[in-house]
């Protein structure tokens, strides 16, 4: 990538391989959700992550929203998330009718805070949604703990995490389901894409059951449950069959990325860098950073200034219970830690296209603009 060209957050990393079976589905005619590559693409990605089963969706809102159903959660039930996630999060929950309730996030680790967790949890709490965000697992020896005490279903979302371990477990294969998407910007593609993996057999067919409409194994156009179509489509999983040779590969240069920011953007006044917590694998999805008030100019200040030397970058999510759809109540509801974090947190461009010189190209033009 050339200086003047501009560098943008993500970039997906496609090859012959993705071409060749896209067309092989187009050529065989198995282009809707029939076909060799979604059994395949399940198989290899439920493995990867430690599992014994996948179901595939059609993207990874519709993989949170079908593993609540699947659990029973809905009207008059509690789900805990956190407050600073991308939306979909909490979005699930509300498809489902429940009630998400909003916890703050950690500094160790940017993540949910299992201490805010346990204020949080009453009577009517089902289960939590802990999110691996920007690819650093939550806490899940704390939120395992916590859920095992209360009772509790725990559903990862981990749609930025792919590969991502806490101590020696992969996540998604920690709580009751693993949720991932596969959208153009996460760690593998497939275009649009989801899958929910388990280690939980009647859990898995009752969401393979629901995502094809509820029909009946045995009467057919019979629905004893009401189904959705969330199914995966040949093409979709093509892509996923392809992109699965290489998640190792990009796991590894993501990790090399970070490092590499790491090692020049260290001890700058006023920035400070995405931890890792000891007993966390980071699969650094984005590298993001904090603009701390010491720097002199605010993250926006920072993201207008290195877009004009063809950097691009993105901001924190923004607090999900400040979104309008919410009560005035939960829209005022105080979470420092996530707000700080909102304000301050900053994406730098992390595909595995980028070069090490891009990486310090990045690093270098951050350093002058802050004038250290
Ligand atoms: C991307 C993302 C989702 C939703 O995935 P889609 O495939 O875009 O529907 C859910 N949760 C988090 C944390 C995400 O980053």
């Amino acid at each position: 990538m050339s200086k003047s060209k501009f560098i943008p957050i993500s970039e997906p990393s496609m090859d012959h391989t993705e071409l060749e079976y896209v067309t092989d589905c187009m050529k065989s005619g198995w282009v809707s959700s029939l076909g060799k590559y979604i059994p395949e693409f399940e198989e290899k990605f439920a493995h990867f992550s430690d599992c014994k089963y996948g179901v595939s969706v059609f993207n990874g809102t519709v993989s949170l929203h079908l593993a609540l159903v699947a659990l029973g959660i809905g009207s008059g039930d509690e789900v805990i998330v956190p407050t600073l996630t991308f939306v979909a999060t909490a979005n699930s929950v509300l498809y489902t009718r429940a009630t998400p309730v909003f916890v703050d996030s950690e500094t160790e680790t940017w993540n949910m805070d299992p201490k805010d967790i346990e204020r949080k949890i009453t009577s009517k709490t089902k289960a939590i949604i802990a999110v691996h965000l920007y690819g650093h697992p939550a806490n899940m020896g704390e939120i395992m703990k916590l859920a095992k005490k209360h009772k509790l279903f725990v559903i990862e979302d981990a749609a930025e995490a792919h590969g991502a371990k806490y101590k020696n477990n992969k996540v998604g294969s920690m709580g009751d389901v693993g949720c991932f998407s596969f959208y153009g910007n996460k760690i593998i593609t497939t275009g649009e894409g989801g899958i929910i993996v388990s280690n939980n057999k009647k859990l898995s067919e009752k969401m393979r059951f629901l995502k094809d409409h509820a029909m009946s194994k045995t009467i057919k156009y019979f629905h004893p449950s009401l189904g959705y179509n969330y199914r995966m489509t040949n093409i979709q999983a093509a892509l996923g069959v392809a992109q699965m040779k290489k998640i190792d590969k990009f796991i590894k240069r993501k990790r090399e990325i970070a490092l590499i920011y790491s090692e020049h953007l260290k001890n700058v006044p006023g920035l400070e860098l995405q931890p890792q917590a000891k007993w966390a694998h980071a699969v650094y999805w984005m590298y993001s950073i904090l603009i701390k008030p010491e720097c002199g100019v605010t993250r926006d200040e920072l993201a207008t200034l290195i877009k004009k030397r063809g950097i691009d970058s993105r901001p924190f999510f923004i607090p999900n219970n400040k979104m309008p759809y919410f009560s005035k109540n939960v829209q005022k509801q105080k979470f420092p830690v996530a707000e700080m974090l909102s304000v301050q947190g900053m994406n730098l461009p992390s595909s595995v296209l980028l070069s090490n010189e891009d990486v310090i190209f990045i690093a270098k033009n951050i350093k002058d603009i802050l004038n250290k």
